[in-house]
């Protein structure tokens, strides 16, 4: 085994690897949020990486999205791809070298090797292993194969990855700290030989992961959990190459009320709605610190002296977290991401803002001079006084629209038929580039699909975005309202439609 720890002395750098393959996801902020505050206490750097090497789900505008939203939360980096650093390129796609000779490294020196599985034969392996009730792993012939076999594959031209050579072999295991829980420790008969260069010569996750952490000379790696099951692969990986691991801390996961891991279903996952729907950054931040429970509670003192109330304790800026958060005090029990919550935040916030201020930011956002003109264009031939300008759009400006079911349920229909056809509408918006065009192609494309005649389709849409029959043209009213918060409307729609048919259900029983 090679020595395992960074040097004490060594500086403080850490870095979060968000892949740009949507969204910015509030998960995304959570983490950078504690890497950030993890960096500012040891005077250490805090480093934003893109890992987009996955390319089948790589979305251009995301990482973009990524930059903004985090800053819109007020983290900043100090080494990325659009700030630069010593340790650069910090963008995946542009490092595709660097993993190529690292791969050849492993394959050297015996750590791994050339697998010439086709895909058509690995499904079939995948598939005898589940038939026999077995987890599915790789047992495939080319790990064994001899210098000539490799060869002859060679020649061939037979397209291959590079596999980790996981050590096989009785109470063969990998133990590493995990500086929250302690050591945690995998059975290797558990652990894939994991693909670390694909046939197309893309780094998977691992390989590119690990590589650059420790080029980058990331001291600790702060992330969800979720990823603990991928760490004897990379604690492998750091031992195949002879290099020190770095520390690794694994921060809980964000779960929804009823402890399930945060979805989208539940609650908008995306930093892009918390912007467009009137959340304030610093309430957003602040309630992000809170999840995980390493800020101290006020002591009684502290609420006596400083007159505040219990829940005031929760309140507090970044400086404050840099100051005050312990990583030692966080609780494993899964954070849950409670909207109520963070709307009670939103709200202390929002008091504590002057009048003016209050307005301007009202301006900056939700009445924002871009989105009233938008608006007002859309209904400019429309109306015949310019006092029914409020009539025509509240839909724009409410938060809450929630029609009842002899506008939304067409005739003919059943309620549950109706509310079956809403999640698969969801399910097609989200899916949709937001743009008119696409939009109005998925839709008749699903209406095609469940046999729902355009007419009652958009007449569903138009009554769950704008609560009435009658409504500016529906395509243009989703842009200007946003993607973003037309699918939190029809997600909070379906949720309390369906809690309401489920309770008047069992009324009846
Ligand atoms: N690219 C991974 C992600 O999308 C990074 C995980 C890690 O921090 O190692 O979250």
């Amino acid at each position: 085994m090679t020595d395992i720890t960074p040097a004490a002395t060594a500086p403080t750098r850490v870095r979060i690897a968000p892949s740009p393959t949507g969204d910015p996801h509030v998960g995304t902020a959570y983490i950078g949020l504690l890497n950030y505050v993890f960096a500012k206490q040891r005077a250490g750097k805090f480093v934003l990486r893109i890992e987009d090497t996955d390319r089948t789900r790589f979305v251009s505008t995301s990482e973009q999205m990524i930059f903004e939203s985090l800053r819109w939360v007020g983290l900043t980096w100090d080494e990325g791809p659009d700030v630069g650093g010593p340790f650069g390129p910090y963008r995946q796609s542009e490092r595709t070298e660097i993993y190529r000779q690292h791969a050849e490294i492993l394959l050297t020196n015996g750590w791994a090797y050339r697998a010439f599985e086709t895909p058509e034969e690995l499904e079939a392996e995948r598939k005898s292993q589940m038939a026999a009730k077995l987890p599915p792993k790789y047992i495939g012939r080319s790990r064994n194969f001899s210098e000539a076999d490799i060869a002859s594959e060679l020649a061939a031209g037979t397209p291959y990855t590079v596999r980790l050579r996981v050590p096989q072999g009785s109470g063969q295991k990998t133990t590493f700290r995990d500086e929250l829980r302690g050591d945690i420790t995998f059975d290797h008969a558990n652990v894939d030989d994991q693909v670390l260069l694909k046939s197309d010569g893309f780094p998977t996750y691992h390989l590119a992961n690990v590589v650059d952490d420790h080029l980058m000379q990331i001291t600790d790696v702060i992330r969800a959990e979720e990823w603990i099951s991928s760490t004897p692969k990379h604690v492998l990986l750091y031992e195949a190459f002879g290099w020190p691991q770095p520390r690794f801390w694994h921060m809980p996961l964000l779960r929804n009320p009823d402890k399930s891991k945060i979805s989208k279903r539940k609650n908008p996952v995306s930093l892009v709605y918390y912007l467009e729907a009137g959340f304030l950054p610093q309430a957003m931040l602040n309630f992000l610190g809170l999840m995980g429970g390493g800020m101290a509670q006020p002591t009684e003192q502290e609420i006596v002296s400083k007159g505040l109330n219990t829940k005031e304790g929760d309140l507090f800026t970044l400086g404050d977290m840099v100051e005050k958060f312990r990583f030692e005090r966080i609780s494993l029990g899964g954070p849950v991401f409670d909207l109520t919550k963070l709307k009670w935040l939103n709200g202390e916030y929002l008091r504590r803002l002057s009048p003016d201020d209050f307005y301007t930011a009202l301006r900056q956002n939700v009445l924002s001079d871009d989105y009233l003109r938008d608006i007002a264009a859309l209904i400019q031939n429309r109306v015949e006084t310019l006092a029914q300008f409020g009539d025509m759009t509240n839909f724009f400006l409410a938060d809450n629209i929630m029609p009842t079911p002899e506008i939304f349920v067409p005739k003919k229909r059943s309620l549950e038929d109706t509310l079956a056809f809403t999640a698969d509408l969801l399910t097609t918006l989200e899916a949709a580039p937001w743009e008119p065009d696409s939009i109005e192609a998925a839709m008749k494309t699903l209406g095609e699909f469940k046999q729902w005649p355009v007419k009652e389709n958009f007449m569903l849409l138009r009554a769950i975005l704008t609560g009435s029959t009658q409504s500016p043209p529906l395509m243009d009213s989703l842009i200007i309202f946003g993607k973003p918060r037309s699918i939190d409307r029809i997600r909070r729609f379906l949720n309390l439609q369906t809690d309401l048919a489920k309770r008047a259900a069992n009324q009846k029983k």
